[in-house]
């Protein structure tokens, strides 16, 4: 199937996009990579009237740390993150994350914005910023707001992004000595979307503890009581039938099956972290 006409705007300026969102009044779309709206389009599941290319937005591209953040340009994309393209991100465990996005033809173009603003409930970086504590940064007309990414996600591919905003960065904490992190997604090729995911992030120092479930079909899950008892009492909070109960009351409608292979996605995030020798170190 082909696309429904519509009309096509490159711009340079985050200004002159909002300008073509504004004017839309709802009709008018943003496109980063085009690798997720592109496939829509053509199965004309988007049917926008304008779409406002915003790839080549100087100040999207960019990427620089801020005190303990790192701030991202909603239009990088997943390959110059798995490349360690910016300096700020060379060590960043985002580059894990990166390189098991898809394929490198979508990863060359795929952005981090677009991902998070398409909000499907399988896509890595909705689980995997929200287990670090990421935010937004989002413009319209009317302003600028800060949008935490674990609050971002209304429901599978809606948002609470307003048809004229513009995600134009993501925050994320810059990697210290003291952050523990794993990220485990079941999928049944390398670099499909995933079946079942977990993102871990533990950073003593900044004091920040975070289990999340990602693919669980709505926006991604935390799981703050399993994460602050992990903190608090150590490794022994963390065994299987802990991470199996603490899975089941997250997702009280799944099957057996499939609560064993979200169980075994957070056992192997956090086993990938390697928090749990520290933890029993410190006991
Ligand atoms: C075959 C295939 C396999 C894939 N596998 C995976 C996978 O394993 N894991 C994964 O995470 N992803 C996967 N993807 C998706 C891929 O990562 C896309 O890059 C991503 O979903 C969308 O990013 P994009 O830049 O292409 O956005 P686009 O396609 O350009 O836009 C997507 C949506 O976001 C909106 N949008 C774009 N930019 C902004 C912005 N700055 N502000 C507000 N709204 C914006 C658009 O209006 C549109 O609604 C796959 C895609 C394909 C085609």
């Amino acid at each position: 199937m082909k696309a429904s006409k519509f009309a096509y705007t490159r711009v340079l300026e985050v200004d002159e996009a909002l300008a073509v969102l504004a004017k839309g009044g709802g009709t008018a779309k943003a496109m980063s990579g085009s690798q997720s709206l592109g496939p829509m389009l053509n199965l004309r599941l988007a049917r926008p009237a304008q779409v406002v290319d915003v790839a080549s937005i100087p100040s999207l591209r960019t990427v620089s740390r801020k005190a303990e953040w790192v701030e991202i340009g909603a239009a990088v994309t997943h390959a110059e993150i798995e490349d360690g393209a910016h300096q700020p991100l060379a060590r960043h465990p985002m580059r894990q994350v990166a390189c098991g996005i898809a394929y490198r033809a979508i990863r060359t173009r795929g952005t981090v914005g677009g991902s998070l603003a398409h909000a499907d409930p399988a896509a890595d970086w909705v689980v995997t910023l929200a287990a670090m504590g990421a935010h937004i940064r989002a413009r319209s007309p009317r302003g600028e707001r800060t949008i935490e990414v674990d609050a971002l996600m209304l429901g599978a591919y809606t948002t609470v992004l307003e048809s004229d905003e513009l995600i134009v960065s993501i925050s994320v904490p810059s990697e210290t000595p003291t952050t523990h992190w794993g990220y485990h997604k079941v999928c049944r090729k390398p670099g499909e979307f995933a079946e079942a995911s977990a993102a871990v992030w533990f950073d003593s120092s900044r004091k920040r503890t975070r289990i999340v479930l990602g693919a669980a079909d709505g926006p991604p899950i935390l799981l703050n009581a399993l994460a602050a008892e992990i903190a608090s009492k150590g490794a022994g909070a963390a065994g299987r039938e802990q991470l199996r109960v603490a899975v089941s009351v997250a997702l009280p409608e799944r099957d057996a099956i499939d609560l064993k292979r979200f169980t075994a996605c957070v056992e192997r995030a956090i086993e990938q972290s390697g928090v749990l020798a520290d933890l029993k170190q410190a006991e």
